[in-house]
């Protein structure tokens, strides 16, 4: 029993050793399992990172490449940066943040040769130092600390302003300094020697060249009156051989020679001015003028160089624009003419119109004043239009070429435009026309405002006849602003369908076709008609007594906007012909009386041909003096007076005339003056001298006998004879 129980006992206890076993064998199996996967993830890494050893290492050799590569460029590129610096001849050096100098060339260092201390290291303070010390550069009158404190004080600006020193060489240096994001200066000394030189040299030549320029102009201004002079005696002689009888041949050259003269006269006018302009002594005179005045006073200068052509001259001036502004009156009048002087040369048909109007320019009280003078005439090519302006330019074509001109007259307009605060411009259309355009900068004169006068009460209607549409707009226009009802007219047919009746007023333009303004005005009396006629004259200088006994008087065209007015307030109630005003009957009349002062011999001459279809009572002086002493001994009815006269000359004569008119109470007589000083501007300093009217020299047939007529009183024969006058 005891052997079974020892044997199961036994049996039992190796049963469960071998269960032990068996499951620490399981235990060891699958430690051995885990451990030879790790094994394997390990050997996987190790084979990983070994990869990535290899390819890092790889890159870390390119890297090094690329590094040892980038430090040769980088040499290269520093030793060429120095190099050129090195090269340039001015000075290049660097500072850092506390202004201790890092690098220079030798340019640079070069004023401080034999000083070892200057070399990269040295403070900015102590450069400066060694500077002064040494007397390296010039102080001015500044001591040498009060030089290095400027200098510090410029250094450490915010933004160092550049600034020029002068070596005791004589060497000028430009020293400009900038600060860079770093902090560092980057300073550079520029050699300016050689500019400020030529600088020196240039101003010397300058001042040369204007004394010269001014030399140039007083003797192109004193030469223009000498030339003035004998051309004076040229023309005119020309002029009155061309009246005298001569075959076709003699009057082709007498007409050659007159028409020559008068190109020349121009063009001396011309350079003169531009010489003026050039040599900077062309000022303006700003002064109260009327600007309307002014354009239609340019129209009526320009009038004769329409001549035959079928041209009408018309302004359109902004009816409600203020006439009266400060400017150089004579500049204006320059401008004006250049410009409407070319519209009538360059037109051969249509019309040339004027038209200004004006703006507030925004700057105090200025206006900016626009002018256009519009042409139908040969135009200019889109390419020429800046070309022109150009002093001496001129369009060169088979159009162009037949006309006569110095190809100054846009170059001097130009430059006044400027002068005036403007600008010039033009439009133009080969074959259609050109519209030239301007504005200037004018301050209205203090009496702008001025009261103008009141249409009378009895007027009720203005019928107006003429041809031309646009003169007929514009006085419409122009009279319904005055609030006068105006009717206008193409044809005769419209007239009469008008009805003139009391309170009517009728303007007959000279050019309405037949039976013409004479046969019109006829009509209209012979049909009742009383109210009063006026003829519309492109002859006439202003509102002229009536002519022939159909009119009541003449009124110039084109047409100012106040003429109508003014000649009905002065006129009163309607139709008082002239022959009835005067108290004389043609026999009791005498001959007008005619005082000519001129010093030279051949002017008097000219003079006395000019007028002597003329019938007057003639008297010559040739001084101020006797012009005063021949005026109190004989009262002349008008005095023809030159201005460069010998002993007491044409202004200050004028001035004593007047003077003894208003001592004695006498009504004063008119003065017309002759003068060779054609500049622009002369004719207002002239005429403040207390002349009436202006004529340059070489004098005018028609303008002396036009002032005859003028200013024939009433007690006068008529200087053109009763018949010549009532034929107009
Ligand atoms: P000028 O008339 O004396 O030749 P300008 O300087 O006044 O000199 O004019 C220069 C040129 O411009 C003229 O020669 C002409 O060719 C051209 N020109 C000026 N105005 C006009 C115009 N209204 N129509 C056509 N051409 C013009």
């Amino acid at each position: 029993m005891a052997n079974s129980d020892d044997l199961v006992r036994e049996r039992r206890a190796r049963l469960a050793a071998e269960r032990l076993l068996k499951l620490k064998q399981d235990e060891l199996h699958e430690a051995n399992r885990k451990l030879s996967a790790h094994a394997r993830t390990l050997s996987e890494e190790v084979v990983e990172k070994r990869e990535e050893t290899k390819v890092l290492r790889q890159e870390t050799d390119a890297v090094r490449t690329e590094l040892e590569t980038a430090r040769g460029a980088m040499m290269i590129a520093e030793r060429r940066l120095w190099e050129s610096v090195e090269t340039i001849q001015d000075g290049f050096a660097v500072f850092d943040g506390s202004g201790v100098m890092v690098a220079a060339n030798s340019a640079f260092l070069t004023p401080f040769d034999g000083l070892d201390c200057v070399a990269p290291g040295i403070a900015y303070p102590d450069l400066l130092r060694v500077a002064a010390e040494e007397g390296l550069v010039d102080t001015d009158d500044a001591s040498r600390e009060d030089w290095v404190e400027d200098m510090m004080w410029r250094w450490q600006s915010p933004t160092i302003p550049p600034r020029v020193v002068r070596f005791w060489n004589n060497v000028f240096v430009r020293l400009v300094d900038r600060r860079t994001e770093g902090g560092d200066t980057v300073s550079l000394a520029l050699n300016i020697t050689s500019t400020i030189r030529n600088e020196a040299k240039l101003k010397q030549a300058r001042h040369k060249a204007e004394a010269a320029n001014r030399a140039k102009s007083a003797f192109l201004a004193n030469m223009s009156h000498e030339i003035r002079t004998p051309m004076n005696g040229v023309v005119g002689m020309a002029q009155l051989l061309a009246d005298s009888p001569l075959d076709e041949e003699q009057r082709l050259y007498v007409e050659t020679i007159r028409s020559s003269g008068e190109a020349l006269l121009v063009l001396i006018n011309d350079v003169l001015d531009y010489s003026k302009i050039e040599a900077e002594r062309l000022t303006l005179h700003p002064e109260p003028f009327d600007l309307e005045v002014a354009v239609y006073e340019v129209v009526t200068l320009l009038r004769p160089s329409v001549g035959t052509k079928k041209l009408s001259l018309l302004v359109d001036y902004d009816t409600f624009m203020p006439t009266r502004f400060m400017g150089d009156p004579g500049r204006v009048r320059q401008i004006l003419t250049n410009l409407v002087g070319n519209a009538v040369k360059f037109t051969e048909t249509g019309h040339v119109m004027i038209r200004v109007s004006c703006l507030p320019d925004g700057t105090g009280g200025a206006q900016r004043v626009h002018v256009t003078v519009e042409d139908t005439g040969i135009g200019i090519s889109e390419d020429l239009a800046e070309h022109i302006f150009g002093e001496f330019n001129q369009v060169d074509d088979d159009r162009n070429r037949r006309f006569e001109g110095t190809g100054l007259g846009l170059a001097i307009t130009k430059r006044l435009v400027e002068m005036m605060g403007g600008q010039i411009w033009v439009d133009s259309v080969v074959g259609e026309g050109s519209s030239f355009g301007c504005y200037l900068q004018l301050e209205l004169a203090e009496d702008a405002d001025a009261k103008v006068p009141e249409p009378p009460g009895w007027l009720d209607r203005v019928l107006f006849l003429d041809p031309d549409a646009d003169a007929r707009d514009i006085l419409r226009r122009q009279l319904a602003a005055q609030r006068v009802r105006v009717v206008v007219c193409d044809a005769a047919h419209d007239l009469a369908a008008a009805g003139p009746g009391d309170g009517d007023v009728v303007l007959l333009d000279e050019d309405v076709p037949p039976p013409g303004a004479r046969g019109l005005a006829g009509d209209l009396r012979r049909d009742g008609f009383t109210g009063p006629i006026y003829l519309l004259s492109a002859g006439a200088t202003q509102s002229g007594p009536g002519v022939g006994t159909e009119f009541d008087g003449t009124l110039p065209k084109p047409l100012r906007r106040l003429d109508v007015v003014r000649a009905l307030a002065t006129r009163g109630a309607p139709r008082p012909a002239r022959q009835t005003t005067s108290a004389f009957g043609p026999q009791e009349r005498r001959r007008m009386r005619v005082l000519a002062a001129e010093d030279n011999r051949t002017n008097r001459l000219v003079f006395s041909k000019l007028v002597q279809s003329a019938d007057i009572d003639l008297r010559f002086v040739e001084n101020g003096r006797q012009a005063v002493d021949a005026f109190i001994a004989e009262r002349p009815d008008i005095v023809f007076m030159d201005i460069s006269m010998p002993e007491v000359d044409g202004r200050q004569a004028t001035q004593m005339i007047r003077a003894h008119e208003d001592g004695s109470g006498a009504a004063p007589v008119p003065v017309i003056a002759m003068t060779a000083h054609a500049m622009a501007g002369d004719e207002e300093k002239i005429l403040a001298c207390g002349l009436d009217r202006y004529m340059t020299k070489p004098l005018k047939k028609d303008t002396v006998l036009g002032y005859l007529e003028e200013f024939c009183p009433d007690a006068c024969l008529s200087p053109l004879g009763e018949a010549l006058k009532s034929a107009v």
